[in-house]
């Protein structure tokens, strides 16, 4: 036994030990830290493969069933194929989830997102019919009356649209630039009146609102230019400026013009006729100096910006693509190199 204990005590054997513990446990913890790196490696592409090979419909029912996958992780998996554009996945994802949704309060929000995505898909009689049955049951949703409205006006039935806006009004939503919006739309649109019954029509309710000047504007500069030159709004020249920009010479107004700085500046720097010597606005300064010195060469293009949302397009919109608020569209001038040599004078 004292012998036993006198091996023990010796200093070279506990060294030995030592060393192979200390092997035994780095041996032990490079295999489990690599089996480990192996499990974590095999649930990511395992994950993956979730979004990039869609399960079954049924597959999906099972994996929701047994709790494999949250609501919620349904929930990121359909946004994440919204966000891609894959609206034919993410629709089928949210079907799904309104099948095995028990809550109504958590269907209705579901419902509603599926009225989203075949509003942005571009099925617009599908998403009227889920935005109705979400109101059927909860009427006092605006913001599916909100897209109730839209697809109406996208389908040119402002007869509907102008009648949802009435429970939005109950609800406390300010409609006035929307009611105005549909008559002015389903004017331009209509096949009972003629051009100069739309363009009277126009004017006064413009006169009467001072809303859409660019709506109403650019209807009336493309079909009556002398009833657009009568009726403009000097105030509003600088946001309509690429209407005027591109209204024909020959319709243009020497009088008015030479009433309003803008408008002075405006066709000056178009060539038109020199009003001008400067301008503040350094896209009309270049050009109204390079006219004055004969060089003909740049010329303007325009942005639209939503005062919204400040998205850019490359478009006049009336409606936002985006954010859906009316008459948001701001001008935006753009110096550009001139590709054709253009007479643009008055006389
Ligand atoms: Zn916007």
């Amino acid at each position: 036994m004292n012998r036993l204990f006198i091996e023990f005590r010796d200093p070279l054997l506990g060294i030995i030990v030592f060393f192979v513990l200390v092997f035994v446990i780095t041996l032990v913890s490079y295999w489990w830290g690599r089996y480990k790196r192996k499990e974590d490696s095999r649930y990511l592409s395992h994950f993956m493969n979730m979004f990039k090979t869609m399960p079954t419909q049924d597959e999906l029912k099972t994996l929701l069933q047994t709790n494999s996958i949250s609501m919620q992780s349904a929930l990121i998996m359909a946004q994440t194929y919204d966000s891609h554009g894959d609206y034919e996945k993410c629709i089928e994802i949210y079907l799904i989830m309104i099948e095995m949704q028990s809550d109504v309060v958590e269907k209705k929000e579901t419902l509603y997102l599926l009225g989203k995505t075949y509003f942005k898909a571009g099925f617009l009689e599908r998403a009227q019919e889920i935005f109705l049955q979400i109101l059927k049951q909860f009427p006092r949703t605006p913001k599916a009356l909100h897209y109730l409205l839209i697809i109406y006006e996208k389908m040119h039935q402002f007869e509907k649209a102008l009648e949802v806006l009435e429970p939005l009004e109950e609800l406390g939503v300010n409609v006035t630039k929307e009611h105005v919006y549909l008559q002015t739309v389903s004017i331009i649109r209509s096949a009972e009146y003629n051009v100069q019954e739309k363009g009277a029509a126009l004017v006064a309710l413009y006169e009467k609102h001072h809303l859409l000047s660019y709506l109403i504007f650019e209807y009336l500069f493309r079909t009556q230019p002398s009833l657009a030159w009568k009726s403009l709004d000097l105030s509003e020249a600088e946001r309509i400026g690429d209407i005027l920009w591109n209204a024909r010479e020959a319709e243009a107004n020497l009088d008015i013009i030479s009433s309003s700085r803008f408008l002075r500046e405006l066709y000056s720097a178009k060539g038109s006729v020199m009003l001008a010597q400067e301008s503040s606005m350094f896209e009309f300064d270049v050009l109204i100096k390079l006219n004055m010195a004969d060089q003909v060469g740049a010329t303007l293009q325009f942005d639209y910006l939503c005062n919204s949302c400040k998205q850019i397009y490359p478009f006049a919109f009336h409606r936002c693509p985006n954010c859906h608020h009316i008459d948001t569209v701001v001008t935006e001038m753009l110096l550009t190199k001139a590709h054709v040599e253009e007479n643009n004078s008055l006389q």
